[in-house]
């Protein structure tokens, strides 16, 4: 702490009340302890924040901004806090800016096939209100019931039918951005295709609230395709076959928006969640679906999983029975993180290679006598290990030796298999080191020349991303 102080505290936050006119400034330590920590992260917060502003309107976020531009204080923004990379953790001093009071849908026009949202509409909310229009919001994340568009946006969420429709960012169509000089700016179009300037829409998205505080989202929705879909599982002897069978279904033309794994450890930690008995069938489970599918696609599905050692393969085109194996899905991570403490990781690898990745992580579970409990969008080539331990010691928040040195071996894996170690959660502050291995100098540098054109006094969610 400094020991000479040109402002006190007070002196900062009567400013920043003075600047938000109709958004919540939160300062009781009660409150700001508990906002210290996104529950899902990993702890990785250094201190209180200043304040927490809960903003209701652009001028709110302006306000914010300008107080922190003054008095040099960093910004965290945030919505739902649903972060796995703790990015929207505090920072000592810091001000966090929720836009989760932010949070009507503006419009959702059945013509255009777009929504206009505030960023603090929740993924379910939207998909739910388009869906009375006969439209659809595709991505669909496991946090989609209780994380935002703007923290989808601002991660370019990925989902289980990004295998069909693309991830966030392939849902994108404008954005409005507040600049960290309290500019607002308006970003790509309504049209569903738009090839005029250079694609800032696309640099904001994803960008984890470094580049600016995204205040509005038009985003694209689909129709709701015809005829029904069909919903699936099918039992496998390990991941390393169903990967085979993933890649091959992939390859097919038979195009599923859904395409899942489960290794034999979450499937059994999921019975214990569900009181299910799915673990007696096999080492691995594959969910799949298949919208608007003809019979064709159906055989051609069914002929591959049966030559590739799909087992007791179950379909259904009930949509109660369909929804009950979506919620399995989404079970799928409390189900896991009930049994200690975790990490959850995210890679991507290229199709071909998934089985060679599933069968490396299974490897180092043994190598290092860990538990490692393996699932993922297998569709895209997405996995998510999520490594389980005991703590010993109640006081120490430490991640163990295994833990750090299987979270290395996977990552140079993943990279050496030409993939990535961040498929779709984003980079945070848990993995921002990694930068200059995954990209290189020279992007390294580029990210950083960027990130000073926007918020040359680096108030945005220092450290974050790519530092
Ligand atoms: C159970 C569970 C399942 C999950 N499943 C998936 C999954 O399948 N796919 C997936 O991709 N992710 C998944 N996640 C991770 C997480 O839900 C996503 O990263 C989500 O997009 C974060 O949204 P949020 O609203 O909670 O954002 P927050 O955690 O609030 O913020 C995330 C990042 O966005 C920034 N940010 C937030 N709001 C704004 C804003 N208005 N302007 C600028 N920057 C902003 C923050 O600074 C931070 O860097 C899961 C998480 C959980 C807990």
């Amino acid at each position: 702490m400094n020991k000479f102080v040109a402002y006190s505290n007070s002196e900062i936050i009567r400013d920043l009340k003075e600047n938000v006119p109709t958004g919540r400034v939160n300062i009781s330590p009660d409150f700001l302890e508990q906002a210290e920590n996104d529950q899902y992260g990993v702890k990785l917060a250094d201190g209180l924040p200043l304040a927490l502003i809960e903003a209701k309107t652009v001028k709110d976020v302006q306000g914010v901004l300008k107080t922190a531009r003054k008095f040099h204080i960093p910004v965290v923004p945030r919505t739902t806090a649903t972060s796995t990379v703790s990015g929207s953790d505090a920072i000592a001093g810091s001000f966090i800016l929720s836009t989760a009071k932010m949070n009507h849908i503006k419009e959702i026009n059945k013509a255009d096939q777009v929504a206009v949202v505030e960023p603090g509409v929740i993924n379910q909310e939207l998909d739910d209100e388009a869906r009375k229009f006969g439209l659809f919001y595709a991505p669909d994340p496991g946090s989609k019931k209780i994380s935002s568009i703007g923290g989808n946006a601002s991660t370019n969420a990925g989902g289980m039918s990004t295998v069909r429709y693309g991830t966030t960012k392939d849902s994108i169509l404008g954005l409005k951005v507040v600049l960290a000089d309290g500019r607002e700016i308006q970003l790509g179009s309504r049209s569903l295709k738009q090839a005029f300037g250079y694609n800032l829409t696309q640099l904001f998205v994803g960008s984890e609230g470094t580049l600016g505080i995204i205040t509005e989202i038009t985003v694209r929705l689909f129709p709701i395709p015809l005829g029904s879909s069909i919903m699936g599982l099918a039992f496998f002897k390990d991941m390393k076959t169903l990967s085979t069978a993933v890649t091959e279904i992939r390859g097919s033309g038979a195009y599923p928006s859904m395409l899942e794994a489960l290794d034999a450890d979450t499937v059994k930690a999921l019975d214990k969640y569900e009181g299910t008995h799915y673990s007696e069938n096999a080492g691995a489970m594959l969910i799949l679906r298949l919208d608007s599918s003809n019979d064709e696609m159906l055989k051609t599905t069914e002929n591959i999983l049966a030559k590739r050692g799909g087992q007791n393969l179950q379909l259904t085109t009930d949509p109660k029975e369909a929804a009950a194996i979506t919620k399995l899905r989404q079970d799928m991570l409390p189900a896991v993180f009930a049994n200690g403490q975790h990490v959850m990781e995210d890679m991507a690898v290229p199709l071909s290679k998934l089985a060679e990745m599933m069968d490396y992580i299974k490897k180092v579970a043994d190598q290092l006598h860990l538990e490692i409990y393996t699932a993922g969008h297998a569709g895209d080539g997405n996995v998510h290990p999520t490594i389980v331990w005991t703590k010993t010691d109640d006081d120490s928040d430490d991640i163990p030796d295994a833990v750090q040195k299987a979270l290395q071996l996977m990552f140079r894996k993943a990279l050496k298999l030409g993939g990535t170690i961040s498929g779709e959660h984003a980079v945070g502050l848990l993995k921002n080191q990694w930068n200059n291995e995954e990209l290189g100098d020279d992007v390294d540098m580029i990210q950083h020349q960027i990130k000073a054109l926007f918020d040359p006094m680096n108030i945005l969610n220092p450290k974050r991303k790519i530092d």
